[in-house]
């Protein structure tokens, strides 16, 4: 038989399967041999220790190898419950066993003969006792105990024995035929074991060391297929060409600013000037915190590139963040001989013509906007750097639709959205990370309080004190109307009750999603200009949204939200020289929310928050890597794996610089990768 066919080939027809059990494994997505290969245990069970009877201690799971020194008995106390115990010795003490409804046992022990027994000791005063143990003949020792055993997740009708003996003969089924997916070079820069021996010890590991070295390899290899997928399915090469600039003078910018540069700041700009100097096209992803100042390392980007001749485009999720913006930039261009338009969906037809004619002419620098930049009609002159603010708002799509508008220009991507690294490095697989891991130097950490619903009043007395001294607040609501199904606070209704009650006095805005958007940009505009002292939103300002005079933030239902989500709205607030604070009002009493509210409370790092997100969500947890479309992974764990990820990445990008994929050596790999691509990467190249 053909090698794959073997891999291939229904479960159906693996020894001690057949139709029913085909039909409980389907259950859990196994359907082929590779399939069951490919089902990895959750935990193993370390049956390779024996020890003394007198040895043993108190809750520790472990084997003895004994006789029977008394006769087997059987009660039967109630009907449909049988007991069986027998007493064994080792010569040094005696141990009493206990079987539940297994009255078989009784045939299977016999005098004179030695056995392992193997289970979870329990041990008061001089009484030793196992519960169900495995019984194993000294001849089968090494079959059932004796050794480590995989633990596999189950479904109703099948035992770990069922599956421990499919995934066996499966292996023994295919053992000679496995062909290596990765070359010897590889294997041996990066320490990865041959995939036979991986995939027998990742199942029944002659040692822990065994199977961690076995697991380093099958991780390595479903992270490389992931990120080789990504950067296929995304049709982008790190090889790509672009514009070389010359260097440029930036004092007269910096001159400008009110403030120095962190050194976080020069350090991410300086990898961007390496990037834009060179001959290599730009693929950059600026991670920072919300507050660090992303927007003027992109303004240095912008003018290095328009000194160098090359207009740019400045894309912004909403209009409300690109109106921002806009209102910030062009104040520091105006005299700096760089010209600046702003082109959103609200921009009057009129002015839309002029703005697309100049920027078709090459009159126009930058061009700051929301998608309306990406209709088909607006065209540049010479676009040689593009920038995307706040990323995950942006698909992939876009990003390529963008960057054909100009030849190769340079890309700049920009987001506050803390996820980790681990998570960064998986995501934008195709591009290089900066990070700006410093807050500027006059920023105060927020002062962040969980309450309850109790301290209703108290919270608007400061309010008002706060509007008092001059500063405004927010408050944000998980629901734009009220709903009868969902208990929770809403937008319109919160604000109806302050103008009308408790905030009677002071001036309060409304703003969410179903707005119209000329609606929303007049109330935004209000707010920052002073205008309002409260607004009640939604989640629509969680992005971006900059009004340095706003210092108090308050949430309500604060369980609702998750927690990178209340650190993006938390960041609304202390953006000025002034004292801030958080309020999240939490209405439920979980343990869990008290937990995630705790964290919001102790730390203003968006990095250890949303690693703390995932501690709580539980290591196992690949949610936030569904949720972005990636594949489900079987083996590897983006928040624990993090060092086997680094190696990938580096692996990768040797195999792209050198064009490996293309080599004699790289074959079977490739065709794994296009196997896998063609079923799971469907919805990313939908993206
Ligand atoms: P974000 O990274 O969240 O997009 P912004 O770029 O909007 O942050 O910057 C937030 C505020 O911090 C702005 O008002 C900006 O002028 C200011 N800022 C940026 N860099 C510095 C710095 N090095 N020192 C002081 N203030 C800075
Ligand atoms: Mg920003």
């Amino acid at each position: 038989m053909p090698q794959e066919d073997i891999f291939g080939m229904s479960i159906k027809y693996v020894k001690g399967v057949g139709e029913a059990r085909a039909r409980l494994l389907s259950k859990l997505g196994i359907y082929s041999v590779n399939d069951v290969l490919n089902f990895f245990p959750r935990d193993y069970q370390d049956r390779s220790v024996l020890k003394k009877i007198t040895e043993l201690a108190d809750g520790e799971e472990c084997g003895v190898r004994a006789s029977l020194v008394s006769n087997v008995t059987e009660s039967r106390p109630r009907r449909n419950l049988s007991i069986i115990k027998a007493l064994v010795s080792d010569g040094t003490a005696f141990l009493s066993l206990t079987w539940f409804n297994q009255s078989y046992i009784k045939n299977n022990l016999k005098n004179g003969v030695e056995y392992i027994f193997f289970g979870k000791v329990k041990r008061s005063g001089m009484r030793l006792e196992m519960n169900n143990p495995v019984i194993e003949t000294a001849e089968q020792f090494g079959k059932n105990t004796g050794r480590i055993l995989p633990v596999y997740s189950l479904t109703k009708g099948l035992t770990q024995t069922h599956l421990r003996k499919i995934t066996e003969n499966a292996l023994k089924l295919t053992g000679e035929r496995f062909e290596e997916t990765l070359p010897q070079d590889l294997r041996e820069s990066y320490n990865l074991s041959q995939i036979r021996y991986s995939y027998e010890e990742i199942h029944f590991p002659q040692s822990f060391q065994h199977m961690v070295q076995a697991r380093r390899r099958l991780v390595f290899e479903e992270l490389l297929i992931l990120q080789l997928g990504l950067l296929k399915s995304k049709g982008i090469s790190l090889e790509q060409k672009g514009n070389k600039l010359k260097p440029v003078d930036i004092s007269p910018l910096l001159n400008k600013l009110s403030f120095k540069l962190t050194s976080a700041q020069k350090r991410v700009f300086e990898e961007i000037c390496n990037d834009m100097q060179s001959e290599k096209k730009m693929n950059r992803l600026i991670q920072g915190d919300v507050g660090s100042g992303k927007t003027i390392v992109a303004v240095l980007a912008i003018y290095l590139a328009a000194k160098n001749k090359y207009q740019s485009a400045f894309m912004a999720p909403t209009e409300i963040l690109a109106e921002q913006h806009y209102r910030s930039i062009s104040p520091l261009f105006g005299e700096l001989g760089v010209s600046v338009r702003l082109l959103t969906g609200s921009t009057k037809k009129k002015e839309k013509e002029e703005i697309k004619a100049l920027t078709k002419e090459g009159k126009i620098d930058v061009l700051i906007g929301t998608h309306a930049i990406l209709e088909d009609d607006t065209e540049f002159f010479k676009l040689g750097l593009v920038i995307t603010d706040e990323q995950h708002r942006f698909g992939v799509r876009q990003r390529a639709k963008l960057s054909v508008k100009g030849e190769n220009p340079d890309l700049l991507v920009m987001t506050a959205t803390p996820i980790p690294r681990t998570l960064t490095l998986a995501l934008y697989g195709d591009l290089d990370v900066s990070i700006i891991d410093e807050l500027p130097p006059d920023r105060k950490p927020i002062d962040t309080y969980a309450v309850n619903e109790s301290y209703r009043d108290r919270i608007y007395n400061f309010i008002r004190k706060n509007v008092a001294d001059g500063r405004q607040a927010y408050i944000v609501c998980p629901l734009v109307e009220d709903s009868d199904e969902i208990e929770a606070e809403s937008a319109e209704g919160l604000a109806e009750r302050l103008k009308n009650n408790e905030l009677k006095d002071l001036r309060v805005g409304l703003i969410h999603g179903k707005m119209k958007s000329s609606e929303k940009e007049k109330v935004m505009r209000a707010f920052v200009k002073g205008q309002l002292d409260v607004l009640v939103s939604t989640t629509v300002i969680e992005v971006g949204v900059n009004v340095p005079n706003a210092t108090l933030m308050v949430i309500e239902n604060a369980e609702r939200f998750g927690l990178s989500q209340l650190h993006q709205l938390r960041g609304r607030v202390g953006r000025g020289k002034y004292k801030s604070y958080c309020i999240l009002i939490n209405q439920s009493k979980s343990d869990v929310s008290r937990k995630r509210m705790e964290i919001m409370t102790s730390t203003n790092d968006g990095f250890v928050i949303s690693e703390k997100d995932l501690e709580l969500r539980g290591p196992g947890d690949v949610f936030g890597v569904r949720q972005h479309g990636l594949p489900e992974l079987k083996i590897a764990n983006l928040y624990r794996d993090i060092d086997i990820l680094n190696d990938v990445q580096k692996a990768v990008k040797q195999i792209i610089d050198y064009n490996l994929l293309s080599d004699d050596q790289y074959r079977p790999l490739v065709k794994k990768l296009d196997d896998i691509m063609k079923e799971k990467f469907k919805e990313i190249s939908l993206n």
